[in-house]
């Protein structure tokens, strides 16, 4: 029985690999049969599997203590050498894709298969390779900016995590001044934050021009494995959030304000939506944590199966600790079949969503590399797999009781409405990375105010409050994946759609609702997302009233709630 703290690292032998790709590119090459380059693949899926835990490690590692400098160093090193291993990764992709015997490989692993190929091809040059290192460089800059936030507030120094827990605070003040040295941290980096982003978008741009597109965009979508759309269906599509959505969270808002007796709800009372306090975890972190294994145990057996797993395995770490990155996520070992999670507890809501949502992820990943024979499978491009977290958080609104006792209908509406009210944000976060990338020659500054001008169409509740630095569009700052991930928060927006739409059919039909949830798991990454969304029986959101669809049912539950005074 392994644990993951007892986990050996070793540094990957550069020489080995750039010789097992080479030789095994030759095998492939002169294979006399498919059965021949099957087996190839898959020897190599071992190797790669392999070097792929030990990259997880490192990184796992260097999150959990970012100030632990073994694993600081073997990040920087993995980061530079990762680029230099590429070309002999791909050469022997290209031999296998042009194998003869590729038919026969396409009908035993799927034509996915060589379409992650072509993205990978597509979305690579020799050229990229020092604009890849100097990227990796700054987005690392960007993190150990955040991870380094050590603000005095309330008599302790607290990093982002722990600033954030005061925006639920029950004094106004207290969330107020909260929210302040949240602002003023950005505000003091400005600088810096500004200089990383222009040289990232720089040097994407850069990139995407040596790949022979105009700009980052569609290197950006395909990174994100984007197969069957592109940006003119986004584009429709945070239209649909702005003529539906908008208008609703604005009411929802207006009656926030009346619950609260605000006039107005400032960006610091965003979070606080009950006047006499938000629901409360009941318990400690190690409770939250007993308690998630007993929700999974009843859940259903598969999820039971998986608790047990993770938790044997000390795959989860969870409790915030100093020097620990401020983030959250789920990855996978593959050579381990296992998921890891990593996240910061704060004692607010934010942990059952912690528990449902990196666990819903976890969970997929814990069943896909079950399930399907490669390692490009074990994962499904973003856009699909925030479904599969976001549902499990849906899912689980039953088990509310147990985390947060008898405010269990505070905690359910609260989430709801907070699932509805982040599209609009989510939408404006990738329109901000659109007009980033498509005008490079907007200044800084200029850049911040495209930013104002979004929180105005998509957000139009949003006040702050004496801020000078947030009124002309600091907000963005404080979103990573606009540094670290391209055109990815889009996916969390698309997502939401297939989660409120399992919601409906989890309430109206549990056993079927769940099947069509195992098969979103079980399919992984193995077929496109046009493909997988009918797997599951889950409709496109690009089309024509595809968001209302979508979002009717949970938009009635709050209208509901908020009309009965229930809560
Ligand atoms: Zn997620």
């Amino acid at each position: 029985m392994w644990k993951f703290s007892e986990l050996e690292y070793k540094r990957p032998d550069v020489d080995e690999l750039v010789k097992f790709f080479t030789d095994t590119t030759e095998a492939v090459k002169n294979a006399k049969s498919g059965e021949e380059v099957l087996s190839l693949i898959m020897k190599t899926e071992e190797t790669s599997k392999e070097l792929s835990t030990m990259f997880t490690i490192v990184n796992i590692r260097h999150t959990l203590d970012t100030g632990d400098e073994f694993y600081d160093k073997e990040n920087q090193w993995l980061n530079e050498t990762y680029p230099t291993i590429m070309p002999y990764m791909l050469a022997y992709n290209a031999a296998i894709e042009e194998s003869p015997y590729r038919p026969f490989i396409e009908e035993k692993l799927g034509k996915q298969y060589f379409v992650e190929m072509e993205l990978q091809k597509k979305t690579f040059c020799e050229e990229n390779i020092p604009l890849m290192q100097a990227e990796a460089k700054l987005t690392d800059e960007y993190q150990s900016i955040m991870a380094q936030c050590q603000v005095e507030f309330m008599g302790e120094k607290r990093n982002l995590y722990g600033l954030q827990k005061f925006f639920e605070d029950d004094d106004r003040e207290v969330r107020k001044a909260a929210f302040k040295a949240y602002s003023d941290f950005y505000h003091d980096n400005e600088k810096r934050l500004e200089e990383i982003w222009d040289e990232l978008i720089r040097i994407r741009n850069e990139m995407g021009r040596n790949l022979g597109y105009e700009n980052y965009i569609p290197v950006g979508y395909m990174n994100q494995g984007r197969t069957d759309y592109g940006k003119e269906e986004v584009a429709s599509f945070r239209e649909q959030v702005r003529t539906v959505l908008v208008p609703f969270c604005e009411k929802l808002y207006e009656a926030q304000a009346k619950r609260l007796g605000y006039d107005k709800i400032y960006a610091f009372d965003e979070k606080k939506v009950f006047p006499d306090g938000n629901a409360h975890p009941i318990g400690d972190d190690d409770f939250m944590i007993s308690e998630a294994q007993k929700m999974y145990h009843e859940l259903s057996p598969e999820t039971a199966e998986f608790i047990d797993f993770m938790i044997d395995h000390e795959l989860l770490d969870l409790k915030n600790k100093p020097g620990k990155a401020s983030t959250g996520y789920m990855t996978l070992l593959p050579s381990l079949s296992a998921p890891f999670v990593f996240s910061c507890f704060n004692g607010t809501i934010f942990d059952m969503q912690v528990l449902t949502h990196e666990l819903g992820h976890a969970f997929a990943g814990y069943r896909a590399c079950r399930k399907q024979p490669v390692e490009t499978y074990f994962f499904s491009s973003t856009d699909i797999a925030e479904i599969h977290s976001m549902s499990m958080e849906q899912f689980t609104y039953g088990y509310a009781e147990r985390f947060f006792g008898s405010d269990a209908d505070k905690y359910r509406f609260a989430h709801l409405q907070e699932a509805m009210t982040f599209v609009p944000f989510g939408v404006a976060v990738d329109e901000f990375q659109h007009i980033c990338y498509e005008h490079p020659e907007l200044t800084p500054k200029e850049r911040t105010y495209e930013w104002h001008k979004l929180e105005e169409k998509y957000m139009p509740w949003r006040t702050y409050d004496n801020d000078e630095f947030m009124e002309r569009g600091g907000y963005w700052y404080h979103k990573l994946h606009i540094y670290l991930y391209p055109f990815y928060y889009i996916n969390y927006t698309l997502t939401t759609m297939g989660a409120m739409e399992f919601k409906k059919k989890y309430a109206e039909d549990p056993e079927n609702a769940w099947k069509d949830y195992l098969a979103l798991t079980d399919v992984g990454g193995s077929k496109s997302y046009l493909e997988i969304l009918k797997c599951a029986n889950l409709s496109v959101p690009f089309e024509e009233g595809a968001v209302e669809r979508a979002c009717g049912y949970a938009m009635d539950i709050l209208e509901k709630e908020m009309a009965d005074e229930r809560i």
